[in-house]
């Protein structure tokens, strides 16, 4: 009912001639995707050309970045803009990543004033949340989870929404090899869920897809695809490996 989503966050990694490599390897293992699945793969805004150049005609498969300015021009040093973006065939934009929001220091309402301005130039926002290992030892984890939700989609109306994946990535489990349990992601996932069924509606709530990011690699990724309320993996480290994002990309679902 939900198609899944394999997304791959490259971070700072791949030079442009790197990302030509990975997909001349990764792209024939890809060929015969099956349709019930979208794949995302979100290079440094150096490889966005590139990647999506090599994805026109593919369907299923297409360009994401990592993060967007919520202005369209402007004295903005450093920033790309969502025409920017538009302008190389990006569809997907990832925001609120916790590097972004705990090395950036970028806080809620920006993360907010992102999402409202990428949907208004129909880029679709992976939008991240996640609580910290403190907060989870706290007993936090739900509460930081719906707080994180009430402040970024606070301003998307309900035809908006649908365009809206949410990424759940415990701080904790990002790049450090630390996966959550498939307990901790089940009860997360169906928590953010509910959220957006009490807080937009049902009809939403069962449409919307809720990724799990967070050392997701080949070995534990289908014991979380088979979790009621994963529909998909948002992958960083595993993903610059073709042959491992492809495996993670074709896995059983
Ligand atoms: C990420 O960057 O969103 C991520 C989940 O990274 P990793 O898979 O390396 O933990």
């Amino acid at each position: 009912m939900r198609t899944p989503i394999m997304a791959a966050n490259w971070k700072m990694h791949k030079t442009v001639p790197e990302t030509m490599a990975f997909l001349d390897t990764f792209m024939p293992l890809v060929r015969d995707l099956p349709q019930d699945r979208e794949i995302i793969i979100a290079p440094p805004f150096t490889s966005l050309e590139t990647v999506s150049r090599a994805l026109l005609g593919r369907k299923n498969i297409s360009v994401g970045a990592q993060n967007m300015h919520f202005e369209e021009q402007g004295a903005f040093t450093g920033e790309i803009s969502p025409l920017m973006l538009s302008d190389l065939r990006v569809k997907w934009v990832i925001l609120g990543h916790s590097e972004r929001r705990h090395v950036f220091g970028e806080e809620d309402e920006l993360i907010a004033k992102k999402i409202t301005s990428a949907l208004a130039h129909d880029i679709k926002p992976i939008f991240c949340i996640g609580e910290t290992l403190e907060e989870r030892e706290a007993g936090k984890t739900l509460d930081v989870l719906q707080s994180q939700l009430a402040a970024g989609l606070g301003n998307v109306s309900d035809e908006r929404m649908a365009d809206v994946v949410i990424a759940y990535e415990p701080v904790w489990a990002i790049g450090t090899g630390k996966t959550a349990t498939p307990a901790q992601a089940q009860e997360a996932h169906e928590a953010v869920r509910a959220w957006v069924s009490q807080h937009f509606n049902s009809g939403i709530a069962e449409q919307i897809r809720i990724l799990y990011g967070g050392s997701v690699k080949p070995g534990n990724v289908e014991e979380l695809m088979a979790l009621e309320d994963v529909d998909g993996a948002l992958v960083g480290g595993a993903a610059l490996d073709p042959e491992s994002f492809a495996e993670i990309a074709t896995c059983s679902i």
